[in-house]
């Protein structure tokens, strides 16, 4: 039944808001016609108790009738729970969700209106506005330029260094997809404005949430907002995430008056600001009315430097940890999504030799980074496009690589080429032969045994070529 619930609500409200705050969402328990409902945190618990408890109770209800009541739990602390009437509005348990679902007839425990239990009061109260910590090791400095993300680099950093240089780039907009950098920039200009001694506060949309429904709760929202607007530089992350009603309201209101007073406000999120489905049309519209700049898929060059980076940060700790060129070259290539695998990637490569005590192979490097591997169709390869790389990876051309020439430089490239034709097409020696400039078969079968042999006694020459299969590959 359980299972019929979850699948109903994510046909009911959607699959980005299901995945949004009940993915994570499981049954505990069912006793006495209250279901126990947990969540992995205190954040995601009291949004949806406070935005769709009733939504949850009536889906409830409608696979299994005996439910009355639906409680909210956090995972993995013993902590009780206290559904709390949290309004999106006011909070009177008047206008709260529980008080929706008392007048839709349901017994109401007693404690469940009792208001805000103690303990998060407190630190919360006013709204917490130490904002997230910013972690040391995301700076502009660690930050490598690529041609995909010159431009928000760039930005980042004139927003960091100038206030206020008008309004062309108030908001700054950052726009990726997961792991390409967003976060590492946010907190790059964070330290950098900290350093230049202005007031920054880094959020995350979850966070912003999360800071003003407390501070409903404790009746500070007015406090919570002076003091957010009492800051030079506000930094929002992930702001996908921001919904409901009268928090996207404010943080309309948030972002408004920042600007407005000459502030600097600097977001980050999945999707350009048009496509921010959640937020009323005013607020996307002030949110693209600064700078808004992609950050585009990682070319393979800068997929290189960052993984080259990180090696070297990690070998300084490691000094027995080395990666050749070779393997460093396949792990950029293989793994095309992010920066988020290539250090995941980093860290098995090094879990591996650590743990084997053994240098990190191409086919150890592969077997570690498998599942981070993105799974291709495996292509059709072209003689004459093995011809193309072999030619520029050994910086000869490829009507060298046809031609008489007998010289080391192109006789090496050239046979090599024609091992790759033998064992990645289907072509016959003969054919091969003439694609290779009308040579004899028994020439290609020469070539192709020689390689062979080489790759068995020159280990520098097998991850060579091992890398080439692989660029061609994919
Ligand atoms: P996002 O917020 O866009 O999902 P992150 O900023 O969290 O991505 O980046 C994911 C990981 O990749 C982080 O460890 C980050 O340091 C690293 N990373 C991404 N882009 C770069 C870059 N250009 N230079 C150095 N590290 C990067
Ligand atoms: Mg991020």
């Amino acid at each position: 039944a359980w299972a019929r619930v979850k699948r109903r609500l994510r046909a009911e409200l959607g699959e980005d808001v299901f995945a949004s705050w009940f993915a994570r969402l499981e049954l505990e328990a069912v006793a006495g016609g209250t279901a126990r409902l947990t969540v992995p945190t205190r954040f995601l618990k009291s949004w949806i108790e406070s935005h769709y408890l009733d939504r949850v109770l009536n889906t409830f209800k409608a696979e299994v009738e005996e439910i009355a009541r639906i409680e909210v739990g956090v995972r993995g602390t013993g902590a009780p729970v206290r559904p709390v009437a949290v309004g999106a509005s006011k909070p009177s348990p008047a206008s709260g969700p529980l008080a929706r679902l008392h007048a839709a007839g349901a017994p109401v425990p007693v404690a469940a209106i009792a208001s805000v239990p103690a303990e998060s009061r407190g630190a919360e109260a006013g709204g917490d506005l130490s904002g997230t910590p910013l972690d040391a090791r995301l700076t502009f400095a660690s930050f490598v330029i690529g041609r995909s993300n010159a431009l928000a680099h760039a930005a980042a950093e004139r927003v960091a260094a100038h206030q206020g240089e008008g309004a062309l780039y108030n908001p700054l907009y950052l726009h990726a997809g997961v792991g390409l950098g967003k976060t590492h920039l946010l907190h790059g200009i964070g330290h950098a404005a900290r350093e230049a001694g202005r007031r920054v506060i880094y959020l995350t949309a979850d966070r912003f949430m999360y800071g003003f429904v407390n501070a409903l709760k404790t009746q500070s929202a007015l406090a919570y907002k002076e003091r957010l607007r009492g800051i030079d530089l506000l930094i929002l992350d992930d702001v996908q995430f921001i919904q409901g009603k009268s928090i996207q309201a404010e943080f309309g209101h948030t972002i408004n008056a920042l600007i407005d007073a000459g502030r600097q406000v600097v977001v980050a999120s999945d999707r350009p600001p048009t496509e921010l489905e959640a937020l009323d049309e005013r607020v996307r519209s002030r949110l693209g009315g600064g700078l808004v700049v992609e950050i585009t898929a990682l070319d393979e060059a800068l997929r290189v430097s960052i993984l080259s980076a990180r090696l070297a940060t990690v070998r300084a700790s490691h000094p027995g940890f080395d990666v050749s060129p070779q393997v460093a070259t396949y792990v950029a290539r293989a793994i095309t999504a992010n920066g988020r695998d290539l250090e995941g990637a980093v860290n098995r490569l090094l879990a591996h030799a650590t743990l084997t005590g053994t240098a990190v192979t191409m086919e150890t490097a592969e077997s570690a980074i498998r599942d981070l591997v993105k799974n291709r169709e495996p292509k059709r390869i072209k003689i004459e496009d093995i011809q193309k790389l072999v030619a520029s990876r050994y910086n000869v051309s490829r009507s060298d690589i046809l031609s008489e020439r007998r010289t080391a430089a192109v006789v090496k490239p050239r046979q090599i080429a024609m091992y790759l034709s033998k064992v990645l097409t289907l072509r016959s020696l003969p054919e091969i032969g003439r694609r290779f400039g009308g040579r004899d078969h028994t020439t290609v079968l020469h070539a192709v045994r020689k390689i062979e042999k080489q790759i068995g006694e020159d280990s520098v020459l097998g991850d060579e070529v091992e890398l080439l299969k692989r660029m061609l590959q994919d």
